[in-house]
């Protein structure tokens, strides 16, 4: 039988939030980072084994907070090692989370939102519309409830993480802090379409990757896949990376999604040479996925190596990125939930003890 969340979860609480707690209890002689050190860092949902606590604060922290986070309901396994899995929001709602060992790396890619209102014409995601956006609770269950290490962390999944700044910046905060997980800034992507003010706000207040999505240099054909082109133009958010520091191993990518007779051409290999090349970007072509019911091709192989010597040209440092997941739905553009739960799927627990 689920229990049910009848107080906070400690899972997203920050070390100011937490001292605020003590003071307010009266217990401000004590250290609050040892708790969240316990909890993140050491994985430990156990208040009691805190012996440097008096039992009256434990008492006070087990009635105050719960150390549960939410359980995916369903998980699916590629052939290419790419796992994938399905959460369930507190209010119902679908979003995904993959995990993509490669060599010595393993990579999260966690979801903001369950859908997302910016409704790029390639994205399965777009297509499922808005549903809700994720709390800090319900982003970081998808870090910690998979059961997989991880040595990365993009922000590639459901939903735009800039549309919901203040979550994805608590979220940050808690995977780098030294009372957090204490994960590298450097080993954290942020991928988004640009929305402004946020994306400046993302890189002057925060030290993480960025990966901003491309996909044409022409505003007329990149606001045709990317409706908010017309409200956040490339012009402008090319401005706001010119004043972001990217310093020490932080790295700006651009990410452009290949697609055949549409955006594969000469002419936009070089014009996006043109107009990025001032940039200390990496640039990450993808080749499409199809996607039944999308319009798009997958490029030649051939023509996604001329665009990457014609970028090379221009002094960019450009790749040509392999796609994971493909048979699970969980590589790029292809995670969309199940846009409706079943009656079981829905009435399944979903928080772990
Ligand atoms: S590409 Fe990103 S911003 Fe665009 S619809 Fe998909 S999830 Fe939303």
């Amino acid at each position: 039988m689920e229990r049910p969340i009848a107080f906070t979860p400690l899972l997203g609480i920050n070390l100011k939030d937490l001292e605020q707690v003590f003071k307010v209890a009266g217990f401000e002689a004590y250290d609050p980072s040892r708790l969240l050190v316990h909890y993140y860092r050491q994985r430990n949902p156990e208040i009691d084994l805190i012996e440097v606590y008096p039992k009256k604060l434990r008492s006070y922290l087990k009635e105050k907070f719960h150390t549960q986070s939410l359980q995916p309901l369903i998980s699916e396994s590629s052939i290419d090692g790419t796992n994938k899995w399905l959460f369930k929001s507190v209010d119902g709602n679908p979003f995904e989370t993959a995990w993509i060992p490669d060599q010595n790396r393993q990579t999260v890619c966690i979801s903001t939102q369950s859908g997302c209102k910016f409704g790029c014409k390639f994205c399965m995601t777009g297509s499922l519309g808005f549903k809700s956006h994720l709390s800090v609770f319900e982003v970081l269950s998808q870090v910690v409830s998979i059961g997989k290490s991880f040595s990365h962390v993009v922000f590639m999944g459901m939903g735009e993480p800039l549309d919901n700044f203040e979550v994805l910046s608590r979220t940050l905060e808690i995977l780098t802090a030294p009372w957090g997980y204490s994960l590298a800034a450097r080993n954290i992507t942020v991928s988004t379409v640009g929305v402004l003010p946020a994306l400046e706000r993302l890189g002057m207040e925060h030290t993480c990757n960025i990966a901003i999505s491309l996909h044409s240099p022409f505003a007329e054909q990149r606001a045709e896949i990317i409706p908010s082109e017309k409200r956040y133009p490339l012009r402008d958010i090319i401005r706001t990376l010119e004043k972001i520091p990217f310093r020490r191993k932080r790295r700006l990518s651009l990410e452009y999604l290949l697609m055949k007779d549409f955006n594969d051409r000469y002419e936009h290999a070089a014009a996006l040479g043109a107009l990025i090349k001032h940039l200390p970007a990496h640039i990450n072509i993808i080749p499409y996925n199809f996607i039944p019911g999308k319009p798009y091709r997958a490029p030649d192989p051939q023509d996604a190596e001329n665009f990457r010597q014609v970028l090379n040209s221009y002094g960019l440092r450009a790749t040509i990125r392999k796609s994971r997941g493909y048979d699970i739905s969980a590589a790029c553009g292809m995670m969309a939930g199940r846009t409706t739960l079943s009656h079981e799927l829905l009435n399944k627990p979903v928080l772990k003890f």
